[in-house]
């Protein structure tokens, strides 16, 4: 695996998170963007060579709006860049480890991602990314 993409945050509201984590970061939210694969929307800040994306559930009984009713608003995912995301589900499915889809899905900014189950993973929601190849 390569480095930490970066840390998804469950929010309720971006419009209140955006100017906290502008003001926290002291740098401006340069991106938001819908996922439709996941129903959230997201708002990526850099911070250094990683990210923060804070995630907002665009329906009331989403993955993130379920998150926040269970465990309320904080870090939901680390997300991990890899070289060849189909290869490191492979190796990773045959280590036991529970992989969330079968196949990697577009996530938030030209990524392929897929998900493991936080049951192995010591409670930590972890996503694996792949930038997609340009066309
Ligand atoms: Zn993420």
């Amino acid at each position: 695996m390569l480095n930490i993409e970066h840390i998804g945050i469950a929010v309720s509201k971006l419009s209140n998170s955006i100017p906290l984590f502008e003001k926290l970061l002291n740098s401006q939210c340069y991106k938001i963007e819908l996922v439709e694969s996941e129903a959230v929307t997201t708002a990526f800040f850099k911070t250094g060579e990683t990210k923060i994306e804070l995630l907002e559930s665009n329906t009331e009984d989403g993955i993130i709006a379920r998150f926040i009713a269970k465990k309320g608003e904080g870090v939901h995912h680390i997300a991990i860049n890899v070289a060849d995301i189909y290869a490191e589900m492979e190796r990773l499915k045959k280590e036991g480890f529970i992989l969330l889809s079968e196949t990697p899905k577009t996530g938030a900014d030209n990524k392929l991602v897929c998900f493991l189950h936080p049951k192995n993973t010591n409670g930590v929601l972890i996503e694996l990314c792949m930038k997609k190849k340009e066309a």
